[in-house]
């Protein structure tokens, strides 16, 4: 049996629910979804029936909640540097936090927050350590997982050291994770496409942030090349990354039973991508 816990970014088009037929459609051990439409601010609760039927169909899926990687809208900025977009932003992480609750998931994947050029870096990432402090008090059981970024724009997140520095002020350790998107982390400048460099930048990571906050991976490949700072993914070994990175990702035991997500430009071949990662394992 793999340790290792394969799926895509699935559409909960019509229903959360579907998010996990979705993922069984395409042989996924795992998946994400967005429990609402992520460009929109406030949503329609869940009723009781949706939540019933997410959690009898998420138990006959065999899928585990540890391998559900829930993402926020991207609307949300708790790094707001004005006081009503940060706590419209506040508002409606609080109620993605108690929706993952309600669905009996124990994470929440989110991108940090942009200072929009109006607010020093350290301050902004004192402000979303602060909310993630403040969600944290409102609410239990569920995980609050950083993203690293590419940088694109304002966009804080893309270096290891932001991620540190906002989990060095979370109050509840047990409740904070990260999530590395591989094409944010070259993109940003961390490169994974030789074994020596494979190395060095996760010893670096293990280093300043440390794997045992690592609750989930976005597996894809880059469209921009390295150190670009652009966030544009691509299928597995058609970008600048190349397939190494993702063979070494498959046999790499300090990702095992965690969420690894597929967010590549094709579904249509994410079926294909699944089965490709799972015959990189020696
Ligand atoms: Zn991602
Ligand atoms: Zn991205």
């Amino acid at each position: 049996m793999s340790a290792k816990f394969v799926g895509a970014h699935t559409s909960a088009s019509g229903g959360v629910f579907n998010a996990i037929a979705n993922a069984e459609a395409i042989g996924a051990k795992a998946f994400a979804f967005f429990t609402k439409n992520q460009r929109q601010w406030s949503a329609k609760e869940l009723d009781s029936e949706t939540i019933d039927k997410f959690k009898e169909m998420l138990l006959h899926s065999g899928i585990l909640s540890k391998h559900i990687l829930p993402h926020d809208s991207y609307l949300i900025n708790l790094g707001h540097p004005e006081s009503e977009g940060r706590e419209k932003s506040m508002e409606a992480f609080l109620d993605e936090v108690q929706r993952c609750s309600l669905l009996g998931l124990d994470r929440l994947n989110f991108h940090p927050g942009s200072h929009l050029k109006k607010i020093s870096v350290d301050e902004c990432l004192a402000k979303i350590a602060d909310a993630m402090n403040t969600t944290l008090d409102k609410t239990s059981g569920v995980s609050l997982v950083i993203e690293n970024t590419a940088g694109q724009g304002s966009n804080l997140g893309f270096k290891f050291e932001h991620l540190a520095q906002i989990i060095d002020k979370i109050e509840d350790k047990s409740r904070v994770g990260v999530c590395i998107d591989t094409c944010h982390m070259f993109s940003a400048g961390y490169d994974i496409r030789t074994r020596e460099t494979y190395d060095a930048t996760w010893s670096e990571f293990d280093k300043i942030v440390g794997f045992k906050y690592l609750m989930g991976m976005h597996i894809n490949d880059s469209k921009a090349k390295f150190e670009s700072h652009v966030d544009r993914h691509n299928s597995l070994g058609k970008g600048e990354i190349g397939l190494d990175a993702f063979k070494f990702i498959m046999n790499d035991d300090r990702m095992n039973d965690i969420p690894l997500i597929l967010e590549t430009i094709d579904e249509t071949i994410w079926k294909d991508e699944i089965e490709l990662l799972y015959s990189f394992e020696k």
